[in-house]
C-alpha cells in the first residue's frame, strides 16, 4: 500500500507550464488586445506562427500518420474569435458551459474529448471575451431572482492555459461582480498564481481534480502530480476561493478501497484548516462509449485502461451512443466507499453528486 508521506513528498521535477510548438492566429484575431498579447507572447517564446482562416478548419497541421497530427494537435495552439455564442447546458454541475478555450495538452487517456474534438484536437482560445461574458450576463439576467452557474471547463483545463490567455481570471472578476452569476472550473493543473489575487467575491468555486495513485500514475500523463495539485488547492483555500475535489473517473482496479482511502487522507492531511469551511466533492465513475474505446485504444494502446463490455452495464444516452458504466452492485459499492470517507474525513463538506 502506498504510504501519505511518500505521497505528499515534493516531486523531483516541477510540471511546467505549456508551451506550445506552433501557433496559429485568424487574422482578426489580431485586432483584439488579447490577441496582439499572445502574439507578442508567442514571438517572445520563439514559436512558429502561421495564419489560418478559421480556428474550426486547420488544414497544414504537421504530421505523416493520424497519431503524430494527433500528438501535434495537442502541443499546438490556435487563437480565433468565438463566433458561437449560444452556451450548452452543463448539468449537473452548472447550468451552462461558459466557452473559454476548447482542447487540453494533457494525454488523460479517459477524457471524453477523446471523442468530442475529433482527430486533430488542438487548442483553441478566445479572443472575444467581452462578447462571451455579455452573453453570460443575458442568462443571467433570464434566470435573475435564480442564481446561474457557469462551468468554464468543459472542453479544456483552463488552468493550464492561463499564462498564455488570462481569460480565466476576466470570468473570475466579472462573476465577483454578479450578484447572481457563479463560476466554476476544474484542473489539473497547479499553475495557479495569476488567480490568487482576483477579485472572485466567492463566486467562483475552484476545483482540483484528483484521483487514486494508480489512476493519476497509469491515465493522466502531462498533468500536474497529486503533490502539485493539493499544495496548489491550500493556495487557492488562502485566497479565500470556495473549493472543491472532482474524484473522476473513480476506477474499479486492484486495491481501490485502499487507493481511495489513501486519496482521501491525503487530501485531509495536506489542506489547510481554512479550506474545509466550505469544501464540495464531485464524484463520477468511470464510463466509455464503444466509439471511446477504440479511438483511445488507437491513441494509447498499451493503455491499462479496462474497457470490456462485458464487464459492464450499459446505459442508453439521450442522444442515441449509450455508454457502459459500471454494473449497479459496484457502482453502489464505490458509492458507498466514497460516501463512508469523505463523511468521516470532511464531515462539513458537501457531496455534491455521485454519477
Ligand atoms: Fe481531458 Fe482534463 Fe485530462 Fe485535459 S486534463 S486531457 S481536459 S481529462
Amino acid at each position: 500500500m502506498l504510504h501519505s508521506t511518500e505521497l505528499l513528498t515534493p516531486p523531483a521535477r516541477d510540471t511546467k507550464v505549456f508551451v506550445p510548438e506552433l501557433v496559429y492566429f485568424e487574422p482578426d484575431a489580431l485586432n483584439y488586445p488579447k490577441g496582439q498579447k499572445i502574439q507578442e507572447w508567442a514571438k517572445a517564446q520563439g514559436l512558429p506562427i502561421r495564419t489560418t482562416t478559421s480556428h474550426n478548419r486547420i488544414t497544414d497541421l504537421p504530421g505523416e500518420s493520424d497519431l503524430d497530427k494527433y500528438r501535434i494537435a495537442k502541443r499546438t495552439l490556435v487563437v480565433g474569435i468565438r463566433k458561437t455564442l449560444k452556451f450548452d447546458q452543463s448539468k449537473p454541475s452548472a447550468e451552462y458551459a461558459i466557452p473559454i478555450a476548447t482542447g487540453c495538452m494533457a494525454h488523460c487517456h479517459y477524457c471524453y474529448l477523446q471523442t468530442t474534438l475529433g482527430a486533430k484536437p488542438y487548442i483553441r482560445v478566445y479572443v472575444n471575451t467581452d462578447d462571451i461574458l455579455r452573453q453570460a450576463e443575458q442568462y443571467i439576467q433570464e434566470r435573475a431572482p435564480e442564481i446561474t452557474r457557469f462551468e468554464a471547463a468543459c472542453t479544456s483545463d483552463p488552468v493550464g492555459l492561463e499564462h498564455i490567455s488570462g481569460s480565466l481570471k476576466e470570468y473570475i472578476e466579472f462573476m465577483g461582480q454578479q450578484p447572481l452569476g457563479r463560476l466554476r472550473f476544474v484542473t489539473k493543473y497547479h499553475h495557479v498564481e495569476p488567480l490568487l489575487d482576483a477579485e472572485h467575491n466567492k463566486h467562483t468555486r475552484f476545483r482540483f481534480s484528483v484521483n487514486a495513485e494508480y489512476v493519476i500514475k497509469n491515465f493522466e500523463p502531462a498533468t500536474s502530480n497529486f503533490y502539485e495539485r493539493i499544495t496548489a488547492a491550500g493556495k487557492v483555500a488562502h485566497a479565500g476561493y470556495p473549493l472543491g475535489f472532482i474524484i473522476a473517473p473513480i476506477i474499479w482496479h486492484e486495491g481501490w478501497e485502499d487507493g481511495y482511502a489513501d486519496l482521501i487522507r491525503r487530501i485531509r492531511e495536506a489542506l489547510p484548516a481554512e479550506a474545509r469551511s466550505d469544501l464540495t466533492f464531485e464524484l463520477i465513475q468511470h464510463r466509455f462509449t464503444k466509439t471511446a474505446k477504440n479511438i483511445i485504444q488507437q491513441r494509447y494502446p498499451k493503455t491499462k485502461l479496462e474497457m470490456d463490455e462485458e464487464k459492464r452495464k450499459y446505459k442508453w444516452g439521450r442522444w442515441g451512443q449509450g455508454k457502459y458504466v459500471y454494473p449497479d452492485d459496484q457502482a453502489n459499492l464505490l458509492k458507498a466507499f466514497m460516501y463512508e470517507q469523505i463523511e468521516a474525513h470532511f464531515p462539513e463538506a458537501k457531496i455534491e453528486y455521485f454519477t
